[in-house]
C-alpha cells in the first residue's frame, strides 16, 4: 500500500469504521456528545474526535456490570462459546481493526493486523480453559475441595502499546472466570477499543461487557467505584501507586501489569550472529514501547564491539514511516509526551558521556519518530540507564564480572523481565534464577502468551496474568469442606 490513492483509501476506510462510534454500555452502543481528539502519531495530526465518557455513564455501566453478573456467573458453557465467536470476530476484523489499531498507535499495518489476531489466539485459549475444582481431601471423614468463583465486576484499565490484545486478554479472563468487566482503553488509544464493543456487543448478554473511552479521571473513578471488585491494571508504576491506594478503602482485588527497566545479559560465549537478530527484537520491537523490551544491555567486553557493530547494522535498516507505506518496519513514539520523554533521555545521555552508534535525535519530518539509537559511554547513574524509557534508545554496557553484572541488573525497585544469553543452557537456566524479576528468559526476551504466567516482582506490579494462575487472578478461590457423620 504506497501510491497516494491507496493510503487516501486506507484513511476512508479508517473514517468509515469510525461513523457512529460509541461506548459500550449495558449491550447499547452510545455516542456521547463529549470529546475528546485522538491524534495520528505518524503525523501529528488530529486523527479523529472520541466520544468521553461521563462519571454518570461509568456508574450506568457498573450498575449493568453488577446486574448481569448472576445470570452470567452461572452459566461457563455459555462463556466458553461466547469466547469462541469473539475469537471468531476477532479474526474476520484483523484486518479492518488492525487499519484502526495502526492508525492511532502509529505501529505498521502488518502489526496493527496482526495484534488483533494475537488477540483472537488468545480469546480462544480462554475458550478452551476450564475453572478447575480441586479435591483436597476424599475419604470416609471428610470431603474438601478448592473451587474457583468469579470475583464480581472487573475495572479493567489498559495503555496505550498494545491497546487491543491487552483490553482482550483482561476481557477474555474476566469472560472465562465469570466476571462482568468494566474496560477503558487509554485516551491516546481508544478508538479500536471501541470498536471492539460492537463486536462484542451482541455476544454476551447486556451489560457483561461495557467499553468506555475517557482519560485518566475515568480511570481514577473506576478503580475507587463501590461497585468493582477487582481493579486489573497495565500502565505505569506511577498510576500503579495510586490505583492501589485508591482500592484500599474497600480493599479491592488488584492486579498490576506495571513497567519494567529489563537487563539482558549476555556472556562471552554467546553466538553474535544468531543472538544479535533477536536481541535487536527484543529491544526495538514496536519501537522499545513493550514494557518487557530490553531497555538495559550489558555485554562482556570480550564481545563488546562485536555485539554492538551487529546491532548497529540492524539499526541502520529500519525504516522508519507511515504505518501504511509498503517497507515501513518502524513506526513513532504513540504519544507525544513519550517523545518528548525518550528526546530528553537521549539529550541527558549523550550530554553525561554517551555517544549515539546510531540514531541519537528525532527524525527531521512529522510525527514522533526517532529512530532506533543506541548509546554506549554511560552506565548507572544515567537516567537513560536508572529510569524505563518505554522507547527506540538502548543502552549498551560492557562488564567483566558475572556477579557484579548479575548485581546490577537487580539494583532497580522494577522487576518485571530479565534475560541471559548464552550458548551454555545449564548456566543460562542458573543464572536464569538469580534475576529478581517475573520472567527470567534465556536466549529470548521476552516470552509473552496466553498460556504463559506473565507480571512482575517488585515495583514492576503484582500478580500475573496468563496461564493458569493468570485465571485464578480473575477468580476468589473458595474453600468446600463437608464432614462424614
Ligand atoms: P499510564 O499508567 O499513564 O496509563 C495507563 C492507563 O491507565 C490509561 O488508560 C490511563 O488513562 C489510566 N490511568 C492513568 N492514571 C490512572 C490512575 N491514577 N488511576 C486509574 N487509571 C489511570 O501508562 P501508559 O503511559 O499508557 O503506558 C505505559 C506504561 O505501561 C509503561 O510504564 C509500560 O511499561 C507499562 N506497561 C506495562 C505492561 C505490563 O504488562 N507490565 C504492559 C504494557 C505497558
Amino acid at each position: 500500500m504506497s501510491s497516494t490513492a491507496e493510503i487516501t483509501d486506507v484513511t476512508q476506510r479508517i473514517q468509515d469504521q469510525l461513523i457512529g462510534i460509541g461506548h459500550l454500555v449495558n449491550g447499547e452502543i452510545l455516542p456521547t456528545e463529549e470529546s475528546f481528539d485522538v491524534v495520528a502519531p505518524w503525523t501529528g495530526e488530529v486523527l479523529a474526535s472520541c466520544p468521553e465518557a461521563s462519571l454518570e455513564l461509568l456508574d450506568r455501566a457498573m450498575s449493568a456490570a453488577r446486574r448481569a453478573l448472576p445470570a452470567w456467573a452461572a452459566d461457563i458453557d455459555r462463556r466458553k462459546e461466547a469466547l469462541l465467536t469473539l475469537a471468531e470476530r476477532l479474526d474476520a476484523q484483523a484486518e479492518t481493526l488492525g487499519l484502526v489499531n495502526s492508525a492511532e498507535t502509529g505501529k505498521p499495518a502488518f502489526i496493527g493486523a496482526g495484534e488483533i489476531k494475537g488477540a483472537a489466539a488468545h480469546a480462544r485459549w480462554y475458550a478452551m480453559q476450564d475453572l478447575p475444582v480441586d479435591t483436597l481431601a476424599d475419604n470416609e471423614t471428610e470431603l474438601v475441595q478448592l473451587v474457583r468463583e468469579p470475583v464480581g465486576v472487573v475495572a479493567a484499565i489498559v495503555p496505550w502499546n498494545g491497546p487491543i490484545i491487552m483490553l482482550i486478554n483482561k476481557i477474555a479472563a474476566a469472560m472465562l472466570a465469570g466476571d462482568t468487566v468494566v474496560a477503558k482503553p487509554s485516551p491516546f488509544t481508544p478508538l479500536a477499543s471501541l470498536l471492539v464493543g460492537n463486536l462484542i456487543k451482541d455476544i454476551v448478554p447486556a451489560g457483561v461487557v461495557n467499553i468506555l473511552a475517557g482519560g485518566d479521571e475515568l480511570g481514577k473513578a473506576m478503580t475507587a467505584h463501590p461497585e468493582t471488585n477487582l481493579v486489573a491494571f497495565t500502565g505505569s508504576v506511577e498510576a500503579g501507586r495510586s490505583i492501589m491506594a485508591a482500592g484500599a478503602p474497600t480493599l479491592k482485588r488488584m492486579l498490576l501489569e506495571l513497567g519494567g527497566n529489563d537487563a539482558a545479559i549476555v556472556l562471552p560465549d554467546a553466538n553474535v550472529e544468531e543472538i544479535a537478530p533477536k536481541l535487536y527484537r527484543g529491544a526495538f520491537a514496536l519501537g522499545g514501547q513493550i514494557c518487557a523490551a530490553i531497555k538495559r544491555l550489558y555485554v562482556h567486553e570480550s564481545i563488546f564491539d562485536q555485539v554492538v557493530a551487529a546491532l548497529a547494522e540492524l539499526a541502520n535498516q529500519a525504516q522508519p514511516g507511515d504505518p501504511f507505506v509498503d517497507g515501513t518496519t518502524m513506526g513513532p513514539s504513540t504519544t507525544k509526551p513519550q517523545f518528548e520523554r525518550v528526546k530528553g533521555l537521549i539529550e541527558d545521555a549523550l550530554a553525561n558521556g554517551g555517544t549515539a552508534v546510531t540514531g541519537g535525535a528525532p527524525l527531521d519530518r512529522p510525527g514522533y519518530f526517532i529512530p532506533p539509537t543506541i548509546i554506549t559511554g554511560i552506565g548507572k547513574g544515567v537516567a537513560l540507564v536508572d529510569e524505563e524509557q518505554f522507547g527506540p534508545a538502548l543502552p549498551v554496557m560492557p562488564y567483566s564480572d558475572i556477579d557484579a553484572v548479575i548485581e546490577e541488573a537487580n539494583s532497580t525497585e522494577l522487576g518485571l523481565g530479565g534475560s541471559i544469553w548464552t550458548s551454555d543452557i545449564q548456566e543460562g537456566l542458573k543464572l536464569a534464577r538469580r534475576l529478581r524479576s517475573g520472567g527470567a528468559w534465556v536466549n529470548r526476551h521476552p516470552h509473552v502468551g496466553a498460556e504463559v504466567p506473565f507480571g512482575g516482582m517488585k515495583q514492576s506490579g503484582m500478580g500475573r496474568e496468563g496461564g493458569a494462575v493468570g485465571i485464578e487472578a480473575f477468580c476468589e478461590l473458595k474453600t468446600i469442606s463437608v464432614a462424614f457423620g
